[in-house]
């Protein structure tokens, strides 16, 4: 690990200009993402901007919206009684990543700007149009299994690896985020991560200062009818192979509301709007899930290594579908272990 000063930031204003006014410094959170990839010298700041002491950690409803602090860990948020009462969905998603002990070190702000973990981008010896723009993809024609079966480019066909992220995509959050000279913008959460394009060394649409300062969750009438799959390799500590968050809002058998967003297939979550406007006014059967799962991944364009997750996604949403109709949090027991 290179040699590098370390800043605690005391107020919202210095921190993000420290950070601004040197393009080697970063801010830091609970250290999970970015202190890794400094050991593996993918990255090499040579200020980090400690953001974990400034107060951005409550979590509170405002008018309509409940808002989530950047700096609340991924624990805190998960297990608070708004979040599982009004968004058990996004409490399912933060439970089925990582672990117990990382998910108490890491932060919502650090969660949406992880780095994708990508084998080629983790090693430094390897192409990796992200890590080194320039030097080619070594995943496009190398080991792929991983990687996206959406919106990739030939620059990039990494996926994003949040869970969490995938469950605010189809929550409809907006990401406030505070800038240099406290200018305060609003994102919307489907324009906060990129596909990677031309320039697959950005992941968002974040500039350097710009610091998360919380996530708003618009309210809803999801609650009891939501669901996160994740399929992965082993049932804890690993990322997705497809992951999929589901909410319904029904009158009768009747789809008034449907939210389904895709982990693991794409340079960002993968909002399945083709699935979604299928399934409006429709009614909730299985028939009709598989039949909106076909449609969506009927646009998927699978690598040479990971065709199966077509077939994967495809199951993974109609699956999910059914899972959020059992309803809520209480039925995920079986999924949320680890
Ligand atoms: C072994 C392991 C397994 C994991 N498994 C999963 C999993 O299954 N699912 C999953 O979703 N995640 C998983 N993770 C990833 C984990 O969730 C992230 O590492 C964590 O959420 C990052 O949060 P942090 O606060 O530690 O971020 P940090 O590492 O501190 O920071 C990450 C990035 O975010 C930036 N940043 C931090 N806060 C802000 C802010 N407020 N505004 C702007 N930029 C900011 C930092 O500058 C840095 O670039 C795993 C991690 C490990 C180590
Ligand atoms: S998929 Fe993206 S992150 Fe992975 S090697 Fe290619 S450019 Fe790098």
């Amino acid at each position: 690990m290179r040699p590098y000063k370390y800043t605690v930031g005391t107020d919202p204003a210095t921190s993000i200009n420290a950070v601004r006014n040197n393009p080697g410094a970063k801010f830091l959170g609970g250290g999970t993402n970015l202190v890794d990839l400094m050991k593996e010298d993918v990255s090499q700041p040579n200020e980090l901007v400690d953001i974990t002491r400034l107060k951005f950690s409550d979590i509170k409803t405002s008018g309509d919206a409940v808002m989530i602090g950047a700096a609340a860990t991924n624990a805190s948020t998960a297990n608070h009684e708004t979040i599982r009462e009004k968004f058990p969905l996004l409490s399912m998603a933060i439970l089925a990543g990582a672990s117990a002990q990382i998910r108490n070190m890491a932060t919502n702000g650090g969660n949406l700007v992880q780095r994708t973990r990508c084998t080629y981008f983790y090693d430094v010896h390897m192409p990796c149009n992200k890590r080194e723009p320039g030097t080619g993809c070594g995943a496009l024609k190398g080991m792929n299994k991983n990687h996206a079966i959406f919106g990739w480019s030939e620059k990039c066909v990494a996926v994003y690896p949040s869970d969490m992220a995938v469950a605010l995509a189809a929550l409809n959050a907006v990401v406030h985020v505070q800038g240099p000279g406290n200018k305060q913008r609003s994102v919307p959460f489907a324009e906060f991560h990129r596909l990677p394009g031309d320039h697959p060394e950005k992941d968002n649409n974040l500039e350097q200062g710009d610091l998360i300062h919380s996530i708003e969750l618009p309210e809803n009438n999801l609650a009891g009818k939501s669901y996160y799959l994740k399929i992965r390799e082993r049932s804890s500590y690993a990322f997705a192979l497809v992951s999929v968050a589901a909410a319904l809002e029904v009158d009768g058998n009747r789809i008034k509301d449907v939210r389904i967003a895709l982990g693991g297939v794409a340079h960002k979550p993968w909002r399945a709007t083709i699935a979604e406007k299928w399934l409006a006014g429709k009614d909730a059967t299985e028939a009709n899930f598989r039949a909106a799962a076909m449609a969506e991944l009927k646009q998927a364009k699978p690598l040479e290594h990971n065709k199966f997750k077509v077939a994967l996604a495809e199951k993974a949403i109609a699956r999910a579908l059914q899972g959020a109709m059992k309803g809520g949090l209480y039925g995920m027991e079986e999924d949320m272990e680890g």
